[in-house]
């Protein structure tokens, strides 16, 4: 588990003015990564890091050779166009490149002039995936979702036996997983009213957001073993925003009995930066489970996870009409909770997820499952939020809505601060649903 050391001291000074500036999601304490290049050019993808408005381009700083030792090893791994390489490596080579990045941009650093040259303006960037994710599995970890679900089901007996045993998750797919800003088509599929005598197919009327976080692994485990919760997050290279848009009229015809399928996989939108358990040390909190809940079995519970296995992260939904956009006005906030309310934390996912031997590797992406905190206006999916569709959500400008409408565009934040430690953010995940293809 990650330690406070010198670079989360919130006295740090950067040279680089933007890093200070108010409410900035990328302080010299952040130093989150992605994939990026140089919005409208071929330029090759590569790995970046990002302090205030600007981004440090890994490749360049590799090529300029003044990193030393594991930092520059990493920094290496770091220069490809997808960061697997650089997660496999482990908490120690990430640690170490944070350490040289923190000291390189500290005032008075001798590297300044060489870090200077190898940064790229973050409004010229475009980003991409920051792995190739081999597989992705979602979780279901906040108490409150599955309760807020399972009453919409069984009133008097909303969650499941095994809810308060297992952190409940499925496989889903990789393939449809896209970085903030990618616009999407409303899927199709087969959807059957409850007084229909059969299915029709047709574009889905109940478009629906999960504001997630998305768990990027980064060493993985051989097949056969298992990840004892001791270990389990040496195993995770860092969050990022998860937005598990989800179809809910083709997902209640279809979810019986295996589960999700064509209602989750169209379309999942992840942030660009990913934020290392490092960056997030100053937030961890205590993991809490009611006493009169059962306590998780000896495999899932461990001191360190008791104490620290939490994390309290702050996270916000907008939404932006179309009318909106057209008017100029901001998203409007829809929804605000944080990620410790969750029932399970990252670790007993990892830990759970490898009880039987599967075998997690680098860039494997875990989603938390929808984060709904324990009040309705911390719900964090519209068929909560409005009532499974019967009481619509009023926006400033007068429109309303149940579920999104084509032209909807939402956008997930997410940050942490607290008294004593650097403010540090996520930056933003935006999606906006197109009409379905005709
Ligand atoms: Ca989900």
């Amino acid at each position: 588990m990650t330690r406070l050391n010198e670079t989360h001291d919130a006295a740090l000074q950067c040279w680089l003015a933007s890093a200070h500036a108010e409410g900035t999601d990328f302080p010299i304490q952040n130093l989150p990564f992605a994939v990026f290049r140089r919005r409208g050019t071929t330029e090759p993808w590569r790995g970046g890091v990002a302090i205030g408005d600007q981004i440090i381009d890994l490749a360049a700083c590799h090529q300029a050779g003044f990193l030393q030792g594991l930092a520059a090893q990493a920094a290496e791994a770091a220069a490809q166009p997808k960061l697997n390489g650089l997660m496999a490596m482990g908490p120690s080579a990430w640690s170490a490149l944070r350490l040289a990045l923190s000291r390189g941009l500290r005032q008075g650093s001798a590297h300044q002039s060489d870090l200077g040259a190898c940064l790229v303006p973050q409004a010229e960037a475009e980003y991409g995936v920051p792995a190739q994710i081999g597989d992705y599995t979602d979780f279901y970890t906040s108490v409150h979702h599955a309760t807020n679900i399972g009453k919409q089901f069984r009133p008097d007996n909303p969650l499941l036996p095994n809810y308060k045993w297992i952190p409940i998750g499925y496989h889903g797919r990789s393939s449809s997983i896209v970085v903030s800003g990618t616009d999407f088509h409303r899927p199709k599929g087969q959807l059957k009213k409850p007084d229909a005598d059969a299915p029709v197919l047709g574009a889905s009327q109940r478009m629906d957001i999960e504001l997630e976080l998305g768990v990027f692994i980064g060493a993985g485990n051989a097949l056969g073993d298992s990840v004892p919760i001791e270990q389990a997050e040496q195993h995770v290279f860092g969050l990022c925003l998860l937005n598990d848009w989800s179809a809910r009229d083709i997902q209640g015809w279809e979810y019986q009995p295996l589960g999700p399928f064509l209602a989750k996989n169209f379309a999942t939108h992840i942030s660009p930066w990913v934020v290392t358990l490092e960056a997030l040390a100053p937030y961890r909190t205590a993991f809490e489970r009611p006493s009169d809940d059962p306590q998780p079995l000896p495999y899932l519970d461990s001191t360190e996870n008791r104490l620290a296995g939490a994390f309290d992260i702050q996270l916000e939904v907008g939404l932006q009409t179309q009318t909106m956009r057209h008017e100029g006005q901001p998203a409007a906030r829809i929804s605000a909770t944080s990620y410790r309310h969750a029932y399970w934390t990252v670790a007993q996912m990892v830990t759970h997820h490898t009880v039987n031997g599967y075998n997690l590797q680098p860039g494997d992406l875990l989603g938390t499952g929808t984060l709904s905190g324990p009040t309705l206006d911390q719900a964090a999916a519209l068929i909560e939020l409005t009532l499974g569709g019967k009481q619509p959500i009023q926006l400033p400008n007068g429109e309303a809505r149940t579920f999104l409408l084509d032209g909807d565009a939402i956008v997930l934040k997410g940050w942490c601060v607290k008294p004593g430690a650097a403010r540090i953010g996520f930056g933003e995940c935006w999606g906006t649903v197109l009409p379905a293809r005709p």
